[in-house]
């Protein structure tokens, strides 16, 4: 597809009503590729038309999470911001006799749903207002009930949409192609509610139609949605910008994925300690693939402005994997330098629960994230895995022999250990001398490995499973190191 004529457009809608999903930020990671692929404009809409699912902080974590993740836009606005504009389309409309006012209370709305419904018909609006005459109108008009202004509305009608009694409506869909809907399977829907706000269906089509939106790509949620748009389209006499529907991001069980299966949340995968590179990485994954033949999985944002192409989008629904996402931040983990690593995972470590004792500084944990960097799959985890460097341990002292060897053994070794190690100049200390110094010195000995470097491993962490014993030790300092041989013998006397 070529789209040199046509400078590209696209835009993120989302509406503040709660938490960014996951799927959320695929539909806006995938339209600022294909926007920046295209050398195009990508605009943030927020959505906020619908006063009752509004929630508050909703719309600052919106953009708090493109920060994040570093998606850039080039313009900004909230949608109720145009409401004046989106009534005067609806008036348009009704001027030109595409759509109408429809007077009818929602209680006889309720009754028409519950009828339909015990009849086992789709829920339909029977087009009761559809051809009011002008009497009728005027009546209705003038009868603008104190009960209706005590619902606070500021109109006592709705606006709906005509939709032609007959024929079908066609469009088509980059990813999913051409999608065909008898037009008498379609409501009459609202475009305009009584609070004299517009619905998404009017709201979004008149804010893309004058930001000039070329492209649309959003969830598949809005597919069932696509032809009612088409109509409005095409009884505002505008032309169609191009759709793409993504995929549904579903569990591996196939459901929709929801809280039950895990986070959900942007919010929640960074708590967690994801990167934000690795998350969109993994996101880009969801519904789109590198052409055939190609097994890349670890993509720059270079090579993902290169290669992501909209027609390449699957079709069927995505399945969100945690256990690949923990693999795929693995891989962002261990290329992160030490000290980048520090600065992002300092934030985990200050909030620690239960707090460390004592208190940490920055400049410690950057050594210590070393030993458990290639272990970890996200960055949460490394307060708990480094607490045994930081704080006093205490542990059974049973660890501490090796499953060949005995008390007696295990005590003797640290001993020697402990004069063997305070042999060592504080200018040798780093874990490849100490290494190399030990392990010398138990050759000459003629000691085992296992009957000594085990329990030298357990006396340093307290724990059955860590990383190895010299790297702990340049870690711990030889002072540190000593007192923890100390402690090991005293536990086995
Ligand atoms: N506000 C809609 C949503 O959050 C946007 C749908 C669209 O992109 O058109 O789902």
């Amino acid at each position: 597809m070529s789209h040199k004529s046509q400078k590209v457009i696209t835009r993120f809608a989302p509406s503040p009503t709660g938490d960014l999903h996951i799927g959320s930020l695929r539909s806006a990671f995938y339209a600022w590729l294909f926007a920046r692929a295209n050398k195009g404009k990508f605009i943030l809409r927020i959505e906020d038309t619908d006063q009752t699912r509004y929630q508050e902080g909703s719309e600052a974590g919106i953009f708090d999470v493109l920060e994040w993740v570093g998606l850039d836009y080039d313009e900004t606005y909230k949608q109720s911001e145009r409401k004046d504009t989106h009534n005067k389309y609806a008036e348009q409309l009704v001027e030109t006799g595409k759509a109408y006012r429809c007077y009818c209370t929602p209680e006889r709305l309720k009754k028409l749903r519950q009828d339909l419904k015990d009849k086992k018909q789709v829920p339909k609006y029977d087009g009761t207002c559809r051809n009011l005459s002008k009497e009728e109108i005027l009546k209705q008009a003038t009868s603008f009930t104190k009960a209706t202004a005590d619902r606070q509305h500021d109109k006592n009608y709705v606006v709906r949409l005509k939709i032609p009694e007959a024929g079908e409506t066609k469009v088509i869909d980059i990813i999913r192609g051409e999608i065909v809907v008898k037009n008498e399977e379609l409501d009459d829907f609202i475009i305009l509610k009584s609070d004299g706000f517009p619905t998404y269906h009017l709201a979004h089509i008149v804010d893309d139609h004058d930001s000039g939106v070329t492209h649309v790509i959003r969830a598949e949620e809005w597919l069932p949605s696509l032809p009612k748009h088409k109509l409005i389209y095409e009884a505002l006499g505008w032309d169609l910008p191009k759709f793409a529907h993504l995929p549904m991001v579903l569990a591996k069980d196939k459901s929709k994925l929801s809280k039950r299966h895990g986070a959900v949340g942007v919010k929640e995968f960074k708590a967690l300690g994801y990167l934000p590179d690795a998350l969109l990485n993994y996101v880009l994954l969801l519904g789109w693939h590198p052409k055939k033949g190609s097994a890349q999985e670890i993509f720059t944002r270079d090579d993902m402005l290169k290669q992501f192409k909209l027609e390449d989008v699957q079709k069927s629904g995505a399945v969100f994997d945690y256990d690949k996402l923990d693999w795929m931040n693995q891989q962002y983990l261990k290329k992160m330098s030490a000290d980048k690593l520090a600065d992002i995972a300092w934030p985990f470590f200050k909030e620690a629960t239960p707090p460390f004792n004592p208190p940490l500084a920055r400049e410690e944990i950057e050594k210590a994230i070393e030993l458990e960097k290639e272990r970890i799959t996200k960055l949460s985890e490394l307060p708990e895995v480094l607490r045994f460097i930081f704080e006093e341990i205490d542990y059974d002292p049973n660890i501490l022999i090796w499953q060949k060897s005995d008390k007696e053994t295990s005590k003797n070794n640290l001993k020697w250990l402990q004069g063997v190690i305070g042999e060592i100049g504080e200018d040798k200390w780093h874990k490849d001398i100490i290494e190399k110094i030990i392990k010398q010195a138990i050759k000459v000995k003629q000691l085992g490995l296992g009957d000594t470097l085990w329990p030298l491993r357990t006396a340093l962490a307290g724990q059955k499973n860590s990383p190895g014993p010299f790297e702990i030790a340049e870690v711990l300092g030889k002072e540190q190191t000593l007192k923890r041989l100390k402690k090991a013998v005293e536990k086995l006397t």
